[in-house]
């Protein structure tokens, strides 16, 4: 069997597109743009890149894109200061702060000192706990993407057997919380599980988030099953010339593929997901706000 690719970059403009309809009605409709505020402690390489793209793609589906570029030696009362008057501010819907900060910031205290409300990262110990509890809450953007994917594959989840390896509290403790509530049978993986390979291969729904090279071979893969993989890891690429590299998943792509009935590639799959969903959650952020009903299939 050869897996049909889930194509993460078309369904994330297809995302896009559709809180793109979404924001112009609003502005039409309601004199109202959504913002999205980014905060960026110091200069990491990566976060700058990631900041980057979440500006233009947040500025090209119409809505405001507010960038804070702090020194890296920002002190902590500062940066609470600041979330302060973006909770404050009326036209932030979302705000998102880059992680990981540098040392001397204590990461759980900002994050939730983000208005819950406007937390689209969806780490807010109360949207963690809604999101437990199966209350309306924000959730986080890579396991939504995963589950967006997902249900537009399978449809209804309901009585799946999915495993979940990985436990981190950005992926896989979310990403398990949203299966339950798709009423799938989930089991959690992580580096102490035992004989984790037959645990796999009993799974209808596989998601790798490990951050492993292609740890998952194609054994591990009941025949049929779906493969979501969120790892991304890079590899020297020496056949791409001398000193390149090359992006590859927790999952063993050309194996799992063989066995597999549906699979996300790396890169192409989960990633574009992440930022589409980010988006999509700032735009259900601003319509919570203001009493109007929320994008339909854009959030969980
Ligand atoms: P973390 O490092 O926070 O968590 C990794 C998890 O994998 C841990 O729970 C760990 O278990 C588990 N693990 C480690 N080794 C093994 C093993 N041998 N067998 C089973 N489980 C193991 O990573 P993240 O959740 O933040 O990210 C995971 C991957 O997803 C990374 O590659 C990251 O780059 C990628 N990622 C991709 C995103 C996207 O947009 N596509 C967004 C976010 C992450 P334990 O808890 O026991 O240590």
């Amino acid at each position: 069997m050869t897996a049909q690719i889930i194509d993460g970059k078309a369904f994330a403009a297809e995302v896009r597109g559709k809180v793109a309809t979404h924001v112009a009605r609003l502005r039409d409709e309601h004199g109202l743009t959504p913002g999205l505020a980014v905060v960026l402690v110091g200069e990491d390489p990566a976060s700058q890149v990631y900041v980057r793209n979440k500006g233009k793609q947040t500025a090209e589906v119409g809505m405001n894109s507010i960038e804070h570029k702090l020194s890296a030696k920002t002190s902590q009362a500062d940066l609470l200061a600041l979330i302060d008057s973006l909770n404050a501010d009326p036209g932030v819907h979302g705000i998102l702060v880059q992680l990981p900060l540098p040392g001397h910031l204590d990461e759980d205290l900002v994050i939730n000192a983000i208005a819950p409300e406007k937390d689209v990262d969806g780490f807010h110990i109360l949207n963690v706990g809604r999101l437990g509890t199966g209350q309306k809450s924000m959730v986080p953007c890579t396991p939504l993407g995963c589950l967006m994917m997902l249900r537009a594959h399978h449809g209804s989840l309901s009585g799946l057997d999915a495993v979940v390896i990985g436990r981190s509290n950005i992926v896989g403790k979310p990403m398990a919380q949203l299966l339950l509530g798709d009423s799938c049978t989930v089991t959690i993986a992580h580096s102490r599980t035992k004989d984790l390979p037959q645990i796999v291969r009993r799974a209808d729904i596989v998601i790798a988030a490990v951050g492993r090279t292609e740890m998952v071979p194609g054994d591990w893969i009941k025949p049929g099953a779906t493969v979501i993989d969120v790892g991304i890891n890079r590899i020297d690429a020496p056949e791409k010339g001398e000193g390149k590299t090359r992006l590859v998943g927790d999952c063993h792509f050309d194996s799992c593929a063989e066995t597999a009935g549906a699979i996300t590639p790396v890169p192409g799959g989960v990633g574009p997901m992440t930022i589409a969903c980010l988006l999509a959650n700032t735009l259900t952020a601003c319509c919570r706000a203001n009493s109007l009903p929320e994008p339909e299939g854009l959030t969980a």
